[in-house]
């Protein structure tokens, strides 16, 4: 009798980035949440088989850093509206708070689709209003997720969310393909309390911490008001800094405040089309040259197509433009590195044995058709990333389950999501303007 797997995927292509690997015409089978096997010709009975023919078997993208309740601010705002500042205080959060509970959901499922059609087998939530609402939605449409409250007690008085109030879903969701963390939303909306306590909790509970950290120049300045200090040179100071910190954009860094980061194992997430609009750009490859684990982040689906294949696009040409282009210099950042960024880097950010092809790992893959016009041919295939869109993605397996197959999604209804989805896009809407109106 012949040996019993999960899914057998046959024939297929592999990159493999954190090793840099390229497998042709290579079978994987997986078993119990896990790839069993990967070499060729595999003789097993699976209870799903997947033809590779003219596929690319990439391991799954992790989005280091997204807000899944912004998604219904999708085409919202103009260039010119993006000018509102500090627009995560002054729209963002406020837009977040209005949202109802079924407009949550919504958002939620709708974020999901968006995700798995686009090949995202992991997300980690930056703080959003309703985290229940979000474990529950990445729990039964299969993927993996953290979840945690937009944490602030310095802001407006309305949305005051504790450390406290992320124990208990770090409690809640202690294990399994949902968990919940501790966040801080920014240093400007936290009490000296607020911070001392997150941190003490996360090293307690062994769990990890997200932030947005140095990702704009009057935050630079409100730390070194404060406490005389560089946000980083302070954290660090307190000892908050460690290998289960994810510091969200790094976008304006000291030389010092580089070494620290590079010391500390912090993970630091690159968020490439938000870099672009109002960080100018990060310094990635001086990060990434200095051993700093560094992932991708979408930050959410409202600015950009939710599509890690178009951030990492952007992050390629932006900073080769900056950091190469003048010096006559295309070696700064390559393909396989940010893909590697994209799928192992995040993996290892979130503490899962995932992001690779490789026997024992965590089975989440994203599959892509090769056989697309705009993909033939495509002579080097770790230059995939520079012309495939997520939309190229058919399958996509996460935690050892197909959760879509030739492009149906299998644990959602697409359509039932969409229309309900275009059904409140109207209410939204009326929000959104109302917020405009009285935010300047
Ligand atoms: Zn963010």
């Amino acid at each position: 009798m012949r040996e019993e797997v999960d899914i057998h995927i046959r024939n297929v292509l592999t990159l493999n980035p954190a090793n840099g690997a390229v497998l042709k015409e290579v079978d994987i089978t997986v078993k119990d949440g896990k790839i069993k096997e990967v070499s060729r010709g595999i003789k097993v009975d699976a209870a799903e088989v997947i033809d590779g023919s003219g596929k690319i078997a990439i391991p799954g993208f992790v989005d280091a850093h997204t807000h899944v309740f912004q998604i219904m601010l999708r085409g919202a705002l103009s260039m010119k509206e993006l000018q509102v500042h500090p627009i995560w205080l002054r729209v963002l959060i406020p837009f977040e708070a209005e949202l109802t509970r079924e407009e949550a959901e919504i958002s939620a499922e709708l974020a999901c689709l968006n995700m798995i059609r686009k090949g995202i087998v992991s997300f980690a939530e930056a703080g959003g209003p309703y985290p229940d609402i979000e474990a529950e939605a990445a729990r039964s449409v299969g993927l993996r997720a953290r979840v945690t409250h937009s944490t602030m007690d310095a802001g407006p008085e309305n949305y005051v969310r504790t450390a406290s109030m992320n124990r208990e879903l770090v409690r809640k969701y202690a294990s399994g393909l949902v968990r919940g963390y501790y966040s801080i939303r920014q240093l400007m909306t936290s009490t000296d309390f607020q911070l001392d306590e997150t941190f003490r909790f996360a090293r307690e509970d062994d769990a990890l911490v997200t932030m947005h950290i140095n990702e704009e120049v009057s935050e630079i300045q409100h730390a070194l008001a404060r406490w005389g200090m560089r946000p980083i040179e302070f954290l660090h100071s307190k000892g908050y800094l460690c290998s289960r910190l994810l510091a969200a954009h790094c976008a304006f860094l000291s030389r010092s405040e580089i070494e620290i980061l590079s010391k500390c194992g912090v993970n630091v997430v690159h968020c490439p089309t938000i870099a672009m609009l109002y960080m100018n750009f990060p310094r990635i490859p001086e990060l990434l040259s200095r051993g700093v684990n560094v992932a991708l982040g979408s930050d959410g689906g409202s600015y950009r197509p939710l599509d890690i294949f178009t951030e990492i696009n952007i992050m390629v040409s932006g900073l080769t433009g900056y950091y190469g282009a003048p010096y006559h210099d295309h070696s700064v950042l390559s393909p396989v590195t940010a893909l590697k960024m994209a799928t192992f880097n995040g993996a290892k950010a979130l503490g899962d044995d995932a992001g690779e092809i490789r026997e024992g790992a965590l089975a989440d893959i994203t599959i892509v058709d090769a056989r697309k016009p705009h993909l033939t041919p495509l002579h080097d295939s770790w230059l995939l990333p520079l012309f495939a869109t997520g939309s190229d993605v058919t399958d996509l397996i996460v935690d050892g389950k197909l959760i879509m197959r030739k492009g149906e999604v299998m644990t959602l209804d697409e359509d039932s999501v969409v229309s309900r989805a275009r059904e409140i896009a109207p209410q939204i809407r009326e929000k959104i303007v109302k917020l405009l109106r009285t935010s300047h």
